[in-house]
């Protein structure tokens, strides 16, 4: 939103709660990011029953992408659709894959992304090839491809937002290492909302940083119908802010937790919510986090190149959709200490060794009761899963095909794939809280994520998704920014 608006020469202010995300050598460090949380807030949330929720979030200039993995896909243009899924409907978005198409294009050039069209079976149009070339696979993994290709299925190459020149390595900002996928780049060399986006718009006169300021109370006039003022919690204590427009993009849960905080009189329930949606509807994708041993070493460095959409909408035997698959970063003994239990007679760092990562994400669907409230000031976050049988048969038609892949020379017992379900703690696809449409009864954002009910407040982050598909989220959170920040340029006019 800011690199689409900085050149309207409207004086633009950045309330950041977090700080810049620092620059030293426990980026790159697996104890320091996976085992200690060296970047996770210490704040604490609560859920069902009262019980405390550590969240794996982080509060930095550029949010979540300071640490996301750059897996940049689109939506498929079903998902922009209504369609029947195992657990019920998924429901139809406002606006099309038509109309999100240009800013799609739009963003993998902002955001650097990397891949090759023509392979994926449930790739959309496009309207370009990508603008970078494919992230190669290293040879593991191109044996896994192949071994793939041989099973009937289509591997592709993962979509990546990386400065990678494989053609000049040695002018080539990224240098290709093993700790990119949940760890910040100590050399900028990932395209994070930071790096790509805040920092060569603070070069614009007409745009001010300031960070350590967290947003606490959106403030309106008497007949509620805009917003006036923000109270901002800062270094000097509480200041108070005013501007003519307002954009929150907190994220999806503290979006909604900072409208839930600014009720009022004239919006006792939360500021833009007559809806009673404000909250409600967190989506955030059934995942599973799965290796696969064999006796054949993995050097792999760079290991998140690959993906696998076959089942994306199910397959002869399961008419519904399954869901996506796609390669993480390389796991190492520290990466997987807390997780797999090690066969007897052999190390961690042997299993390590021998595993390829995988990452599954399935669609689960919006349901009221899975919602953010502000309890006493606190964030309250219950989920009910949903779509669960899809999924689990997703990780289970890989594990089959895996282990017939590897049969014969398998080393750790047959059919053992240490796996991990991602917990509600983790909520890196947070989306869905207050979602846009047409309906003011029963969404909270109109087409162009303005809410319904209050003129000068736009929500632009996570939050507007009316369903979350089954592919990373992020290049649809900033296609969508562009989109709106269009809109926008064009109101100034
Ligand atoms: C480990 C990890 C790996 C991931 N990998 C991928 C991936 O490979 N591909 C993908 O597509 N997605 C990935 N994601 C998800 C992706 O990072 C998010 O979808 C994306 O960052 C969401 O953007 P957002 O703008 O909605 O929120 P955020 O990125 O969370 O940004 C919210 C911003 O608001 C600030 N903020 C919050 N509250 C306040 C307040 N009250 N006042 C002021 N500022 C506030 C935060 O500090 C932050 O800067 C990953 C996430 C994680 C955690
Ligand atoms: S792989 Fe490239 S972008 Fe990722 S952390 Fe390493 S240098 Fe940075």
């Amino acid at each position: 939103m800011l690199h689409k608006l900085k050149d309207s020469g409207e004086k633009i202010l950045i309330l950041e709660r977090g700080t810049f995300l620092p620059r030293e050598k426990e980026n790159w460090s697996s104890v320091a990011v996976f085992q200690k949380g060296r970047y996770h807030t210490t704040e604490m949330w609560k859920t069902e029953g009262d019980k405390d929720l550590h969240p794996e979030t982080g509060y930095w200039v550029g949010g979540n992408t300071k640490v996301f993995g750059a897996a940049m896909f689109r939506l498929r243009e079903k998902d922009f659709e209504e369609y029947q899924t195992a657990d019920g409907i998924s429901p139809a978005w406002p606006v099309g894959y038509k109309e999100m198409e240009p800013f799609y294009t739009e963003a993998e050039k902002l955001y650097h992304v990397h891949g090759k069209m023509g392979l994926d079976p449930t790739e959309p149009f496009r309207s370009e090839e990508y603008p970078y070339p494919e992230v190669s696979h290293e040879p593991r993994i191109q044996l896994l491809n192949d071994e793939l290709l041989q099973q009937g299925l289509h591997p592709f190459y993962l979509p990546l937002g990386i400065k990678l020149d494989e053609a000049n390595r040695i002018k080539s900002p990224c240098i290709r290492c093993n700790t990119c996928d949940g760890f910040p780049c100590l050399i900028h060399a990932k395209s994070d909302a930071d790096i790509n986006c805040v920092r060569p718009s603070l070069d614009y006169e007409n745009v001010t940083l300031l960070t350590d300021a967290k947003a606490l109370k959106l403030n309106t006039s008497a007949s509620g119908r805009e917003v006036v003022s923000v109270d901002v919690e800062t270094m000097e204590g509480i200041q108070q802010f005013t501007a003519d427009l307002f954009i929150v993009s907190c994220g999806a849960i503290n979006s909604a937790a900072l409208l839930l905080k600014s009720a009022n009189s004239a919006h006792p329930n939360g500021l833009a919510n007559s809806s009673d949606q404000v909250g409600r509807n967190y989506i955030k994708h059934n995942s599973v986090a799965m290796m696969s041993i064999s006796t054949k070493p993995n050097h792999t460095i760079f290991q998140k190149t690959l993906a696998v959409n076959d089942f994306y909408w199910g397959n002869e035997d399961y008419k519904f959709p399954m869901g996506h698959i796609q390669l993480l970063g390389k796991s190492n003994k520290d990466i997987i200490a807390d997780d797999v239990p090690v066969a007897p007679g052999f190390l961690l760092s042997e299993v390590a060794e021998h595993a390829i990562d995988w990452w599954m994400t399935g669609e689960d669907l919006p349901d009221p009761d899975n919602r953010v409230q502000v309890i006493n000031d606190q964030i309250h976050l219950d989920y009910k899963e949903n779509n669960r049988e899809s999924f689990d048969r997703l990780v289970h038609k890989i594990k089959h095909i895996l282990s017939s892949i590897d049969s014969g020379h398998s080393f750790i017992p047959h059919g053992f794939y240490p796996s991990k379900n991602i917990p509600l703690a983790a909520v890196g696809h947070q989306s869905g809280t207050a979602r846009f449409g047409i309906d003011k009864a029963t969404s909270v954002l109109d087409l162009n994520c303005k809410t319904h009910d209050v003129g000068n407040l736009y929500v632009v982050d996570g939050s507007f998704f009316p369903s979350i598909g089954a592919v990373n989220p992020s290049l649809t959170i900033i296609a969508n920014a562009l989109r709106v920040g269009q809109h926008l340029l064009e109101q100034m006019k």
